[in-house]
């Protein structure tokens, strides 16, 4: 069960419970009677109306819900290709519909994105996010599935996943330049206490800014910059830095607006860099914080060490102001979206692939290493001409240290066998890459 799990979590929760009690006139007649008794003699409409009519104003969104069975509620997802849509049941959704997090936060606030988004056209997305810390035990019957779909298999339940931020580890890290244009590796954390970006009132989006911002500053040498919110700046430097892809897109994705992350926009939003821009943390984008190294050229060994190095920091300079981010042994780093829980992190190259990209084996070739391609625009950009983002496709249950290796292998195997096809050479399917460590 859930609650066993919980325990075993063992982490204090950040707000006491803040159900509402039922206490209209309206509850007290339906309480010690049987709702789908009486929905079925009277009719769900008939009901409704009458109640609609007397007691609009007292009777909570809550109970009017509660009106109707599940079932009257399951969303239809037969057209529907993300992960939440095949693993969610009927029984799941009835379990769970009237279930809420510490600050209200339902299931189908968690699934709307994935409801109003049947697909996408680039990658299987997961169809569902956190709205706090606590959505994923409140609502485990169906994050669970979701994580072990999305993440390779990875168990929550019985599963723990490694953390290793040791750059030193880390061989042959340095790609072939005539290929890759860009490395870059980003992860995000959120911040024990505050509810993540769908569900986050505005004083809570702040906080979260305030805080961020008052560690950051105490980041020192080259990793010393400043904040940038998006509130003070141009349309123009707004859109500078978004082409130079340092800064996050506007909202304008389905994927984001129906996880109701684009709220207020811009308020509470920003980025903070240093001086080279090698460094960057975006603040209440998806999560509450993205922290980023990227730079030019092919030196992912190089681009990881700062990563390492800054991110001990921020967390650190968060820590020593009394917040810490949210954790747990078993999810790792909690992140709005399942698909970043663990470390969060993505590792990706720009690189030109023009021959292997037209090849038919191409899709396979990535899959088998565990491998996303995005475009260069970012995840809702399709491929422009024959340059890939190409990134870690996992997130859970391997350390940052094997994931950002993984990608180095993978990507040193996607640019030989380019030289292969430039040469006239055949290439091979590599065999899947093995499962986790138990
Ligand atoms: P994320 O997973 O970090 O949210 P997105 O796909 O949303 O990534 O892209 C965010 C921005 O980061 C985009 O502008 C994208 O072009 C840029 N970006 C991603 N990977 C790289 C890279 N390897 N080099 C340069 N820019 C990159
Ligand atoms: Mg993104």
């Amino acid at each position: 069960s859930w609650e066993a799990s919980t325990k075993e979590w063992g982490y204090m929760r950040p707000l006491p419970w803040r159900r509402s009690k039922m206490t209209t006139s309206f509850t007290k007649m339906l309480s010690g009677r049987n709702t789908a008794m009486l929905l079925a003699s009277l009719g769900a409409g008939t009901m409704a109306t009458a109640y609609l009519m007397t007691d609009s104003n007292t009777v909570s969104a809550e109970q009017r819900r509660k009106l109707y069975p599940p079932s009257a509620d399951f969303p239809d997802l037969r057209k529907h290709n993300n992960c939440m849509a095949h693993a969610l049941t009927p029984a799941i959704y009835a379990k769970l519909r009237d279930k809420v997090t510490p600050n209200n936060w339902t299931l189908d606030q968690c699934i709307q994105t994935g409801v109003d988004n049947p697909g996408h056209p680039f990658i299987k997305t997961v169809g569902m996010v956190a709205g706090d810390e606590e959505s994923y035990e409140v609502f485990a019957d169906i994050f669970d599935p979701v994580i072990k779909d999305r993440h390779n298999g990875y168990d929550p339940r019985t599963m723990k996943h490694p953390t290793d931020l040791d750059a030193s580890k880390i061989t042959n890290g340095v790609f072939d330049e005539k290929y890759v244009l860009s490395s870059r590796v980003r992860t995000g954390r959120s911040i024990r206490g505050l509810s993540l970006p769908p569900c986050c009132s505005r004083s809570e989006r702040r906080e979260v800014e305030r805080v961020a911002v008052q560690a950051l500053a105490g980041l020192k040498g080259d990793l010393a910059g400043r904040y940038y919110s998006l509130g003070d700046m141009t349309e123009k430097e707004q859109q500078q830095l978004i082409d130079d892809h340092f800064l996050f897109d506007k909202p304008v994705s389905p994927l984001l607006t129906c996880a109701f992350m684009a709220r207020d926009w811009p308020d509470g939003r920003g980025i903070w860099h240093n001086n080279e821009k090698t460094f960057l943390i975006w603040i209440n984008e998806e999560d509450h914080t993205r922290v980023i190294s990227m730079e030019k050229g092919g030196n992912m060994k190089r681009v990881f060490e700062r990563f390492c190095r800054g991110l001990q920091q921020v967390e650190k300079l968060i820590k020593e102001r009394g917040w810490e981010f949210m954790w747990n042994e078993h999810l790792g780093y909690i992140l709005t979206c399942p698909s970043n829980l663990g470390t969060g992190l993505r590792a990706g190259v720009h690189v030109k692939l023009p021959n292997l990209s037209r090849d038919n084996r191409f899709g396979k070739i990535l899959e088998n290493l565990r491998l996303q391609k995005r475009g260069t625009g970012g995840v809702d950009t399709a491929a422009t001409g024959d340059t890939f983002d190409i990134s870690n496709n996992d997130r859970l249950g391997k350390s940052e240290v094997e994931l950002v290796q993984l990608v180095i292998d993978g990507v040193n195997y996607l640019i030989e066998c380019e030289k292969k096809l430039e040469r006239g050479q055949d290439i091979k399917v590599p065999a899947p890459i093995g499962q986790f460590r138990k």
